[in-house]
């Protein structure tokens, strides 16, 4: 970089090392503003992060790394090493037990048809439908995505395996999702879909992105939270830091999500936190749980399988097949994830746990004696496996003056999870240099990327 870009802001501020505030933050300092970026916690990458439990490293959150979305992009563009390694093979689908999809393109194609044979489905029928609905808007509206298939044709074994694949990539069940949603998603990662798995776990890609930062003159601070938002004429000017110390700043970027933000703002500009509150009163976050499971051979012989027709179990992976610097030598990792009965619900995940455990039971016969848990988790709360549902994305990245939002409750449509974060980001950045987020309060007008198409 030769010097600052146009409309770079002089000081920019950042709440949250995750995806969404780190590719804010390199994006920031590439454009030569002056970056401090600030992590409550002691390491970067909040939910795309790792940590070793027993020798095996495990994610806090994000496992699967898409190479060809917008987070890949972002590393590309900046010149940052992406150290991921390529899954060789497509999603394989476990239809009542049978392996199909392996090793071939059109696994979508494959799970349909596999499915179809077991409830008389037309296959043909219920793939030119979507075939023709992704060319054009759908005519129906926002129908709950199993009335639609069902109206192309579609019987409860191929409904139940969109299931599956909308669990495991949209991290909702398929009722929550209508089919304007699911074919924003089809559409978003059309001709995408490679993934890789990072064989030093996902933090090693997070501190790449924090040493990037760092070499342009910005600064990481780990064990630093934000404890309020400085608001000076209607405008957030600032942060305030522990013990009473302010940090000013020309742009402040929120990548906590719409509940940490507003409490954030709330000692300042109570009516800001409340607006910004109606805002993200719409944005429900999707919960989830996954367990890992230590074990000399591996239950699979595929790094992705998505499992159809369970309690709750949508997606097992073995990472180790791709990547086995994740565990002790001659040891496997099996993760299974999985949602919740109802994403609106998150009540009772010691229920849902005991569900996931007996799909586990099933699916990986004789774990017990063959493996050992290595660890179960509930992602619920401040910490979900996405902050918004697909389809349910807000309206406006700059809700206040001088503040932009970032990371996964502000996702532009379509986009799931890490790459949703990074293309959010990389959106926000570019407001940020057109001088968006200095507007005068009650002039917002709705961001144009975040509309529906
Ligand atoms: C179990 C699970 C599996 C997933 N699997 C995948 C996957 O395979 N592929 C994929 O693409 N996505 C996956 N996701 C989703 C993906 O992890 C998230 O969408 C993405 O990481 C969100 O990043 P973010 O920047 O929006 O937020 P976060 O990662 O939540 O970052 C927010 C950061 O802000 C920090 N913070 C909070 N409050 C403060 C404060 N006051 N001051 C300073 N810092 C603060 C937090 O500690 C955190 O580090 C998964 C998520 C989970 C939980």
């Amino acid at each position: 970089m030769s010097g600052p870009v146009g409309g770079a802001p002089g000081r920019a501020v950042v709440i949250g090392a995750g995806v969404g505030g780190l590719c804010a933050a390199a994006r920031l300092a590439a454009a030569g503003s002056e970056v401090v970026l600030l992590e409550r916690l002691r390491h970067v990458g909040g939910r795309w992060s790792s940590r070793d439990i027993d020798g095996f490293r495990l994610p806090t959150g994000a496992f699967l790394i898409a190479m060809d979305d917008p987070l890949a992009e972002t590393f590309d563009e900046l010149g940052v090493e992406f150290p991921v390694r390529a899954i060789d093979e497509r999603t394989v689908y476990s239809v009542q037990g049978r392996l199909v999809g392996t090793g071939q393109r059109g696994g979508l194609r494959a799970l349909v048809g596999s499915a179809s044979e077991l409830d008389g489905s037309d296959a043909d029928a219920v793939l030119a439908r979507l075939r023709d609905a992704l060319a054009s808007p759908p005519p129906d509206g926002d129908v709950p995505l199993p009335d639609w298939l069902a109206s192309a044709g579609a019987g409860p074994a191929v409904v139940a395996a969109v299931h599956a694949l909308v669990q495991a990539f949209m991290g909702l069940n398929a009722s929550e999702v209508t089919a304007t949603a699911f074919l924003d998603y089809l559409r978003a990662t059309a001709g995408r879909g490679r993934h890789g798995i990072p064989p030093a776990g996902s933090r090693s890609l997070a501190e790449n992105l924090a040493g990037f930062v760092n070499s342009h003159g910005g600064e990481v601070r780990l064990g630093s939270a934000a404890k309020g938002l400085v608001v000076e004429g209607g405008r957030v000017v600032g942060v305030d830091l522990d013990g009473g110390a302010q940090l000013p700043a020309d742009v402040v970027v929120s990548d906590v999500g719409f509940g940490t933000t507003a409490k954030l703002l709330e000692r300042s500009d109570a009516g800001a936190a409340a607006s910004l509150r109606d805002m993200g009163a719409t944005v429900s976050a999707a919960p989830g749980i996954t367990c890992f499971v230590a074990s000399k051979e591996p239950f699979f012989d595929h790094p992705v399988v998505v499992v159809t027709g369970t309690r709750r179990v949508c997606l097992v992976t073995t990472p180790t097949l791709v990547a086995p610097e994740l565990a002790p030598p001659g040891w496997h990792i099996t993760e299974s994830i999985s949602t919740f009965a109802s994403s609106a619900d998150d009540s009772d995940p010691k229920s849902e746990l005991t569900e996931h455990m007996a799909d586990l039971d099933d699916l990986l016969g004789d774990w017990r004696s063959r493996g050992r848990l290595l660890q179960s988790a509930t992602y619920r709360g401040e910490w979900p496996v996405y902050r918004s549902w697909p389809g349910t994305d807000p309206a406006d990245r700059f809700p206040v003056p001088g503040l932009a939002l970032v990371g996964d409750s502000v996702k532009p449509p379509g986009w799931p999870g890490t790459g949703a974060s990074a293309e959010g980001a990389r959106l926000a950045v570019e407001g940020i240099l057109a001088g968006r987020h200095g507007r005068a309060p009650g002039t917002a007008t709705a961001d144009p990327d975040m509309t529906r198409r």
